[in-house]
């Protein structure tokens, strides 16, 4: 980060409950260096079941927007755990892989570099 011009970050977590720590330990760090923290990814976040169509949240409740508001993070997202993803990830298609999940998150940092 101190090596590189950066505008702003996005931070990636987990769902666990040691997250909140490692978002503030981020928010201090990017503080520091003066870059805004624009956006918080919470990967993994629940699985859709194709059984009963209900969002499973196998690694628990998450508190994302709840510690994006603390630490006055403007936009968060959810990837959920996906078997096509994983898929894509291992061919090495990633990149071509079209999924909903960023898409506010995306236009949000698009807006920013366009004002
Ligand atoms: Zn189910």
């Amino acid at each position: 980060m101190q090596s590189i011009p950066v505008d702003g970050i996005v931070v990636v977590t987990s769902p666990q409950e040691l997250v909140g720590m490692i978002v503030e330990k981020a928010v201090k760090m990017a503080g520091l260096l003066n870059v805004p923290i624009v956006g918080i990814v919470e990967n993994l976040s629940y699985f859709e079941c194709p059984d009963c169509g209900k969002k499973h949240y196998l690694f628990g409740e998450s508190h994302l927007e709840e510690i994006a508001e603390e630490n006055h993070i403007p936009e968060t997202a959810r990837i959920p755990i996906q078997p096509k993803l994983s898929a894509a990830v291992d061919a090495g298609l990633i990149e071509l892989y079209e999924g909903p999940w960023l898409d506010q998150l995306t236009a949000s940092l698009l807006k920013d570099v366009e004002d």
